[in-house]
């Protein structure tokens, strides 16, 4: 059978997606590459299929033992023999797999770094072994975010496996971090299969943040019923803003470091399973999250680096359905962010300078008025859009600025408001902190304020249309761009002019600034499932709930994630093209030949307006 059959058969698509038959040819013939896709783009696969050809074994090396089992579930699922081998695995599941190594019918394995660095699989699989493929590579990597110091010493043990191909997969990575993966790996005059980082499904937004928890429900209300995570910066802000969505009635739980084991275990067990709609975590939650039908990620306060968020980010959406991605953006998280720097007693000074750049790198995304998409892609050093051809009027379409929620001042306003708030913070001779300033912009006195005389002042009052809100966020937006500063020199921080925020207002310099216009449209649930299915009703929506809950049950019966018993883009499919015999199921994309013998039955009985029972 060609790549193309095993395709249709095992997984039920008809089309690659790019790069994945690219990669698969490179691993077929036995050669090396290095493969950059984004989530969702699709990169399971670039292994799986080799290992489905029946030609040999296919080894997957991942850190993330927490989504292993999750894998194999998924593999099985499409037919094949799949099994992993990780620290967690009790003794006679082990013995099983070793007993299928033995035998040889073993078609895809996944190891953990330690458990392949111990040295006892290697005369096992060798001989058989076709490909071996390193997921997550960017962790070789100490540009990378996640650096794993075993994977350090992968290339020790791929060199016992001379004849097997190698393949390296990860989502993000800049150019230094391939360049790195491709030294670390040793990887032998491969073939570069770097795709474009744009996720186009995702709507993404950064406003100033004003009111957290009105902001974040804005969104939340947008998707009853739905998957999201709500990301927040400490452990308080978690419990906070938990309680407000349990209290609004929203199917949420907290996950933070500071919960027992067992309560994080069972968040993440009922997100994962659909019992629980929203999870508010701190970043220590999603490096195990492959839920794929995740309609919306929050961050109501602004994370490390863009690194992280696009990471973070990234777990919406990855069914390829469309998904929002908003940021609530305060330059006190910066601060933050750098005052929890400072307690970390390992950091170093080349460290901390590495964090101030990353920082001023997601503030300048934040309050930047320029298109989303286009900065996040640039980032990650490619060109936006990826064909060159500049998008017409109505931008990408799919973020805050393109859709006309943020706007950017016309150049000579921004400079004009620029200098009234600068000259402010330059009367105010950076002795007071942003508070201060912002009330003497608006014309708001107090006693410290008379007594200095700052009410006589020229800027006293001169901002005094454009509200509090702005006021704050034009200063937040001086601050990334390196025009104010906040010291931390006294007890409290203080607001104060740079050289450069002199240099503007003599003219010298260009600035830019925004302003929200309107909140994100839209009360009600969201179009998200019909816009992906032209053409899909009310009444399908309800069909698509009904599967929705039937795949549930099989799940729990099962023991497995419903995602891993079929995505909801096959569900929505099914929904809408209602097909009345097992050989229409077929056609449906994700339906392989074992998912229609396992539920086709059940899931055309739900068409047929049945209430099967799964037992
Ligand atoms: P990644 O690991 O790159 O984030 P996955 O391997 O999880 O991506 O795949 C993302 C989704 O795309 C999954 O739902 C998967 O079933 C689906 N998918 C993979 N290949 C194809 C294809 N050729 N056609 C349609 N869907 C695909
Ligand atoms: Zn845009």
């Amino acid at each position: 059978m060609t790549p193309q059959e095993i395709l249709k058969k095992h997984w039920g698509y008809s089309a690659f997606k790019p790069l994945q038959k690219e990669a698969i040819e490179a691993a077929l013939s036995g050669r090396d590459c290095l493969v950059v896709l984004p989530t969702g783009g699709g990169k399971s696969l670039c292994y799986q299929l080799p290992a489905a050809m029946g030609k040999g074994l296919v080894l997957v090396v991942s850190p993330l033992i927490a989504l292993m089992d999750d894998q194999v579930a998924a593999a099985r699922e499409a037919g094949l023999a799949a099994d992993a081998l990780h620290s967690n695995l009790k003794v006679a599941p082990k013995r099983e797999v070793y007993k299928n190594l033995a035998d040889g019918t073993t078609q895809l394995l996944y190891v953990s770094p330690e458990r392949l660095l111990a040295g006892d699989l290697f005369d096992l699989i060798a001989e058989r072994l076709i490909l071996a493929a390193v997921d997550e590579a960017h962790c070789v990597s100490h540009w990378g975010h996640e650096f794993r110091p075993e994977y350090r010493r992968l290339t020790e043990a791929l060199d016992r496996f001379p004849k097997a191909a190698r393949m390296a997969l990860t989502a993000t990575a800049t150019p230094a971090v391939q360049r790195d993966i491709l030294a670390q790996l040793a990887l032998r005059s491969p073939e570069l299969l770097i795709g474009h980082p744009d996720r186009p499904n995702l709507i993404y937004r950064a406003f100033p943040r004003r009111d957290q928890i009105k902001q974040v429900l804005e969104t939340v209300r947008r998707h009853p019923g739905e998957g999201g995570i709500v990301y927040a910066q400490t452990r308080k802000d978690v419990e906070r803003l938990a309680a407000s969505l349990k209290k609004e009635g929203v199917s949420s739980a907290p996950y933070h470091a500071g919960l027992n084991a067992e309560d994080r275990r069972k968040a993440q067990d009922d997100f994962v399973n659909e019992r629980l709609d929203v999870v508010v975590a701190t970043i220590a939650f999603g490096m195990g999250i492959d839920r794929s039908n995740v309609r919306y990620v929050i961050h109501a306060n602004t994370p490390r680096s863009v690194e992280h968020y696009q990471q973070e980010s990234g777990r919406a959406g990855r069914d390829g359905l469309p998904a929002e991605c908003t940021l609530l953006f305060s330059a006190s998280d910066l601060a933050t962010h750098r005052w929890l720097a400072k307690k970390d007693i390992y950091i170093t000074a080349e460290r901390a300078r590495a964090l101030d750049n990353q920082l001023k790198d997601i503030g300048r995304y934040a309050v930047s008025p320029v298109c989303r998409h286009g900065l996040l892609v640039e980032h990650f050093g490619a060109p936006y859009p990826a064909d060159g051809v500049p998008h017409g009027e109505e931008g990408c379409g799919a973020c805050d600025v393109c859709l006309g929620e943020t706007k950017g001042l016309p150049p000579e306003e921004a400079i004009l408001t620029a200098k009234k708030v600068l000259s402010a913070a330059w009367r105010a001779e950076g002795r007071y902190g942003t508070g201060y300033v912002v009330n003497l912009l608006l014309g708001r006195p107090n006693d410290r304020m008379t007594a200095n005389g700052h009410d006589q002042l020229k800027v006293f009052g001169l901002l005094q249309e454009a509200g509090e809100p702005a006021v704050r966020s034009w200063i937040d937006q001086l601050i990334v761009q390196d025009y104010l500063e906040v010291t931390e020199e006294s007890e409290y921080p203080l607001l104060r002019i740079t050289q450069a925020g002199r240099d503007l207002c003599q003219d010298k310099g260009e600035v830019r600034l925004g302003l929200p216009v309107q909140a994100a449209k839209g009360k009600k649930k969201s179009k998200a499932l019909r816009n992906a299915a032209p053409g899909f009703t009310e009444s399908d929506e309800a069909l698509f709930e009904k599967l929705r809950a039937v795949r549930r049950a099989l799940a729990d019966k099962a023991g497995i994630a419903p995602y891993v018993v079929c995505q909801d883009t096959t569900l929505l499919e099914i929904a809408a093209v209602k097909p009345a015999t097992p050989e229409a199921l077929l056609d449906i994309k994700g339906m392989g030949e074992k998912r229609v013998k396992k539920y086709g039955a059940l899931f055309l009985d739900v068409l047929a307006g049945k209430n099967p029972a799964v037992e």
